[in-house]
């Protein structure tokens, strides 16, 4: 995925054509600072993947659901993959088109439910029986009817981290496998269900597509014995989950994880495919851009203290994971394992720990690489901290998409 767009200018860290110190001095630090050319490149690699294939490309919204994010990729082309009756709101505000979103998640409340059956969405990501007869109750009431896929479990390992594994047995996402041609009939008897798909997705950040081909295969078997009984299936939809290279890590392109389902598309060609791409299109096509507060030193370990906490970016803190950080000012410097931390009261607030990375001063900005995905999205106001600003950079202009957060947001709601 395209990282083409955050590139040092001698010594200067630039995003497409600013000048990244100049947006930390303008609109202040801690930043989230989007590419449109990297987000446009992203989403183009999965269309040009697709190319020859009926589909539709659900950008998986809580990945980074700024209202610009998602109008601008509304208008590449994609649809929303939504997991809230928030999301729901936030993908009709910009304008999808109702009939390219899926609603997928385990917990889908009545209320959501009424919410997106009036929207007339695609499609339920059903995840369990009682869902589904919730389902069917809630459009009875309504006097629609809902149409719907299973979310199967395939049981397959996806190899990546424990949490945002999903696809192996005992997750709490998906219908086992073996129980979905019961579920299949039950909805297919039901006149207020309307079996349209089959869906999976088996977790994130994955780095091989190994797991997405024995996930087809599983699938494979499952459309033939519904095929058998008559059950139509009309949309497949697999997911989202390819990685990105937070450190290293090889990631297989779109259009090798297109590949991985070729046999079963070739197999059933009047399917038309899903993709719930999320951290992919985003995770690279954003920094968030923080400053040093003050360099700490003591008898143990050498600590850059600066503006940006777990709250702004949780993903080392709940991850473990790596994200590059580099100095927006490259000038050589010297260079000092050191723990990047934030002002937060938790021994788990760091975003990156014994790092090898140029030394800067007080003041100085630093930029966190890979930053798009589950980011600002994840972040939140622990320690009564405001959250950060969103910037949306394209070329050699820039504006404000989500403006930073005041003492007054902070407390709104709240009574004595
Ligand atoms: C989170 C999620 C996605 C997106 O996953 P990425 O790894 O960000 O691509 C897609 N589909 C569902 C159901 C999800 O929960």
């Amino acid at each position: 995925m395209s990282q083409a767009a955050f590139h040092y200018q001698g010594e200067d860290l630039w995003v497409e054509g600013v000048s990244l110190a100049e947006l930390g001095a303008t609109l202040g630090t801690p930043l989230y600072v989007y590419s449109t050319q990297a987000l446009k490149a992203n989403f183009q690699a999965y269309q040009l993947a697709l190319k020859n294939q009926p589909s539709l490309i659900a950008y998986s919204v809580k990945a980074a659901s700024n209202l610009a994010i998602l109008h601008l990729l509304k208008e590449e082309g994609a649809g929303s993959d939504i997991v809230s009756g928030g999301e729901l709101k936030r993908a009709l505000q910009v304008g999808v088109d109702p009939q390219k979103i899926v609603f997928s998640g385990v917990g889908k409340t009545a209320e959501e439910m009424i919410q997106a059956l009036k929207a007339g969405i695609l499609m339920f990501n059903v995840e369990s029986a009682p869902e589904m007869r919730l389902l069917a109750a809630t459009a009875r009431e309504l006097g629609k009817k809902a149409p719907l896929a299973l979310r199967v479990n395939p049981d397959v390992d996806p190899q990546t981290h424990p949490y945002i594994a999903t696809g192996f047995r005992e997750s709490k996402f998906g219908v086992p496998i073996e129980e979905a041609l019961a579920l299949y009939q039950e909805a297919t008897a039901d006149p207020y269900l309307e079996v349209v798909g089959l869906d999976c997705h088996i977790g994130s950040q994955l780095t091989s597509v190994s797991p997405f081909a024995a996930a087809a295969e599983r699938l494979r078997a499952l459309l033939a014995r519904l095929a058998a009984v008559g059950v139509n299936i009309q949309l497949l939809d697999v997911g989202g989950g390819l990685g990105i290279n937070y450190h290293g890590e090889e990631i297989p392109s779109p259009q090798e994880l297109v590949q991985a389902f070729g046999e079963l598309l070739a197999a059933y060609p009047g399917l038309r495919l899903i993709l719930e791409p999320g951290r992919s299109i985003v995770g690279q096509a954003a920094v968030l851009l923080i400053k040093c507060l003050y360099n700490k030193v003591t008898p143990f370990k050498r600590f850059v203290i600066t503006d940006g906490a777990m709250s702004d970016l949780i993903r080392p803190s709940l991850y473990g994971s790596y994200h590059e950080i580099k100095p927006v000012r490259a000038a050589g410097r010297p260079a000092a394992k050191v723990n990047v931390v934030g002002p937060i009261c938790e021994s788990g607030d760091f975003l990156a720990q014994d790092r090898e990375i140029p030394l800067v001063e007080s003041g100085e900005f630093l930029a966190v690489f890979g930053a798009g995905a589950y980011g600002f999205a994840m972040s939140s106001n622990y320690n009564s901290r405001p959250r950060p600003a969103e910037a949306l950079v394209d070329g050699a202009r820039f504006r404000v998409i989500r403006a930073r957060e005041t003492l007054e947001d902070l407390t709104r709601g709240e009574t004595i």
